[in-house]
């Protein structure tokens, strides 16, 4: 399949070769045939599947060339960092033509923006707030406004966007293309994408047991927490340079005692994202890791399905995900399917099974990295060995129903096995 396949013309074409792309992307080859068509359309797709391209090359084939002054397509986005990629985007497709693309976000004073809406557009890309005040200050016309794109809906929901999306479908007109992409489909979604859309076509990609091909895979067997966090610390003071890096962990306890530690070690900030924190912190923390003013973000498996920051180049486990599913959700979260990425597995003795399971889902064993020669490791202190016993012991028994195991032997006879006193010990 090739982009000629899928009937662009010749000035999208050389647009998107110009742009490398070799071939359409899944998202592509099912969405751009059904919009070119006219067809309103529900993407499940999240950032990093090409899914920027899928709405805007056929909008973009529609429009044609510049034609009156008012808009006659409008692309809504959660936040201005993604409106303004949405239009770096399709500046560059639109490079063969004449069609004139501005964006309109919030954040500073509006005018150069509402001269630039009187000079003429074509395709308006917008945060929901600053097209209503400029609508509602008579500077923009939404009378010509024929196709409707509505991006990452499920983040607009998050953020509390349903009023704003509400007005703007009340002030252009009902006869339109729509399109709803989201990375996540849940009722709400559900809810809008049935106010807005008229029987859509439903494509859905990335299905959760295909991890993005391009990130690598390491895994590391590390014997505790403590020396997981000393690890983590090593590897960013040589691998984080100028990256951004999200951090997992099982528990928001063991996210904040992550960070806590880490914090100490480092004079950039270490945020965490979790069920405890408030809405507002937790898209604080994410529009400060989208931006790049947070470079390491410790988070949860629950927070983490709100986080889609396709330039996130680290993902670090902490701990093994004991559904598989988790891990591939988290890797196919953040890492960018066109660009390189790097996920790190950390486990302990008692993950390794749980990782087998991960590595039988996505059909290779992960690649396997040595700890480095200058790492301090630490003693397992006694809970956490225990911690560790009980769940060797669990997931022996799941194999094998007879299996009563070390633990429950020593249960039996009383003996609570020998403690060492935990402590600092370095390897060199
Ligand atoms: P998106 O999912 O829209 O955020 O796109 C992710 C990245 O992939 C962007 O940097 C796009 O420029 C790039 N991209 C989109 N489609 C393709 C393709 N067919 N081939 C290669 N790269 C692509």
């Amino acid at each position: 399949m090739t982009f000629t396949d899928l009937k662009l013309t010749r000035q999208f074409l050389n647009a998107v070769e110009d742009a490398g792309y070799d071939k359409p992307s899944p998202i592509q080859i099912k969405a751009i045939p059904a919009l070119r068509s006219g067809q309103d359309v529900i993407g499940i797709a999240q950032t990093g599947t090409g899914k920027t391209a899928a709405f805007l090359l056929p909008l973009l084939q529609h429009l044609k060339y510049a034609q009156h002054t008012e808009p006659r397509a409008l692309v809504v986005a959660p936040t201005k960092e993604l409106a303004l990629q949405i239009h770096a985007e399709a500046l560059k497709f639109a490079s063969y033509t004449d069609l004139r693309i501005q964006a309109i976000y919030g954040g500073i004073g509006p005018k150069v923006q509402i001269e630039r809406l009187q000079a003429g557009c074509d395709l308006i890309i917008c945060t929901p707030g600053r097209f209503i005040e400029l609508y509602s200050h008579g500077h923009l016309a939404t009378k010509r406004i024929k196709h409707l794109v509505l991006d990452e809906a499920d983040r607009m929901m998050d953020m509390g966007f349903m009023p704003q999306l509400r007005q703007i479908q009340e002030i252009i007109p009902n006869k339109r293309q729509n399109m709803l992409f989201s990375a996540t489909f849940p009722n709400r979604v559900e809810r809008l994408a049935d106010e807005f859309l008229l029987w859509p076509t439903r494509i859905e990609v990335t299905p959760e047991s295909t991890p993005v091909a391009t990130v690598r895979q390491l895994k590391l067997e590390l014997p505790n927490q403590r020396t997981k966090i000393a690890f983590i610390e090593w590897w960013i003071t040589h691998h984080l340079g100028e990256k951004r890096m999200l951090i997992f962990a099982r528990k928001k306890e063991e996210a904040e005692s992550l960070a806590k530690y880490l914090q100490r070690s480092f004079d950039f900030e270490i945020r965490t994202i979790h069920s405890n924190k408030g809405q507002n912190s937790r898209i604080n923390a994410m529009e400060d890791f989208r931006s790049g003013a947070v470079r390491v973000l410790v988070s949860t498996d629950v927070a983490s399905r709100g986080i889609d920051v396709p330039e996130t180049e680290m993902v670090i486990n902490a701990s093994v995900p004991r559904d598989p599913h988790e891990y591939v959700h988290r890797i196919g979260r953040t890492g960018r399917a066109f660009r390189n990425g790097t996920a790190l597995t950390l486990n302990d003795p008692a993950e390794r099974y749980a990782l087998e399971r991960i590595e039988e889902l996505v059909g290779e064993p992960l690649e396997l990295i040595e700890a480095p020669e200058s790492l301090e490791t630490f003693d397992t202190p006694k809970f956490e060995r225990q911690l560790q016993a009980r769940e060797i012991d669990s997931e022996l028994r799941k194999r094998d129903p007879n299996y009563q195991g070390a633990f429950h032997e020593k249960k039996k006879k009383g003996s609570k096995g020998k403690s060492t006193k935990s402590g600092r010990k370095s390897r060199n």
